[in-house]
């Protein structure tokens, strides 16, 4: 056994790490605040026996570190993920004039009361962040006639998908699982306020929806869904490295080459490689931590877009 580590939150980016020092001959403990795994990219069972999501999410083709994490624990990206050939988008005021790039979220831990003096800690409490509602609607009949993931320009309700077209097949009615974005002031508002907004907005681009039934919804908030992209936060998120001898940052808010995407999190693997790894047995990382940088946009994806569909 190399040694021993313990990773606190047992979400993408948590389990990603143990899997890595798993491999690589350490004990490891995987510590979760919730009654099951996967955070943000989790999907759980209901009191109806229906299978939940925390988010609507879309992966793009171009995530190889995620394809090859999913083969490298059996699951081929094939059998696990469907895959689209078209993305669409929407405007409630005409043609869309901006595509969106989905910046999913950042949750931070509390940081432990002596770290907090340390300016990486203490400006990590500074970093502006972002909000977001997902909704998922249960409706009596089938208002959207195709299974695009569609982004939605000036609107609340800013992503969609009719889900009952590929993730959960049903046999009468339909699922649409929505994303409201920007949702700062909205974190407050009842369940029943947010559907009925959701509603709205939606009905300025599939006016349909406005004759349909919602037979049930789930409304789930993540309050902080992600590093605002204000000017210059995204250059002060933090390297995984940290002043703290064997203290080690992971996640989509920490530095990662896809920024605020699941996609980033087995990213976090090369930084563990050599960072962690080898200060484990007395040695210098071959490459100093890499310093905060301006992140630039991801590479052009190709044609082909997925939609995931999240275990339990
Ligand atoms: C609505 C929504 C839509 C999204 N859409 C997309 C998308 O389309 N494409 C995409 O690539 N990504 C998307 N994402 C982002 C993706 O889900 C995240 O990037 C990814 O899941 C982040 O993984 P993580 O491990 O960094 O963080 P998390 O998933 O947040 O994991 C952190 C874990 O730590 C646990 N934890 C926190 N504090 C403690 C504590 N003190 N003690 C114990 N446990 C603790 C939490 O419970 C959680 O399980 C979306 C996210 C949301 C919420």
């Amino acid at each position: 056994m190399r040694g021993r580590a313990v990773i606190a939150g047992g979400g993408l980016a948590g389990l990603t790490c143990a899997k890595l020092l798993v491999d690589a001959g350490w004990a490891v403990t995987v510590v979760e605040g919730l009654p099951y795994l996967g955070g943000r990219a989790s999907t759980y069972r209901d009191a109806d026996g229906d299978q939940v999501e925390q988010g609507l999410h879309l992966f793009l083709g171009a995530y190889s570190e995620f394809k090859a994490l999913l083969a490298s624990i059996g699951e081929p990206y094939d059998l696990v993920l469907f895959w689209m050939e078209q993305l669409q988008l929407q405007d409630t005021e005409g043609p869309a004039e901006a595509v969106f790039i989905i910046n999913p979220k950042r949750s931070l831990m509390k940081t432990p009361e002596p770290l907090r003096s340390e300016p990486l800690f203490a400006d990590l409490a500074d970093l502006p962040v972002a909000p977001a509602i997902s909704v998922q609607l249960w409706l009596d009949h089938e208002v959207v006639t195709h299974e695009c993931f569609v982004l939605v320009g000036r609107s609340e309700a800013c992503v969609y998908q009719d889900q009952s077209r590929n993730a959960y097949p049903t046999s009468e009615g339909s699922r649409l699982s929505v994303i409201v974005s920007p949702a700062d002031g909205l974190l407050f508002a009842s369940d029943e306020a947010l559907v009925l907004r959701v509603l709205d907005s939606l009905a300025k681009v599939v006016p349909e929806i406005r004759d349909a039934q919602v037979r049930k919804s789930v409304v789930l908030k993540h309050p902080k869904h992600q590093v605002q992209p204000l000017p210059g936060a995204m250059s002060r998120r933090p390297v995984q490295a940290t002043p703290v001898p064997n203290l080690f940052l992971a996640g989509d808010w920490t530095q990662v080459r896809q920024h605020q995407t699941s996609v980033s999190i087995p990213h976090a693997g090369e930084h563990l490689r050599s960072g962690p790894l080898h200060q484990w047995r007395g040695q210098r990382p071959p490459h100093p931590p890499p310093r905060a940088r301006r992140v630039l946009p991801p590479r052009a994806a190709g044609a082909r877009f997925v939609r995931a569909m999240t275990r339990e």
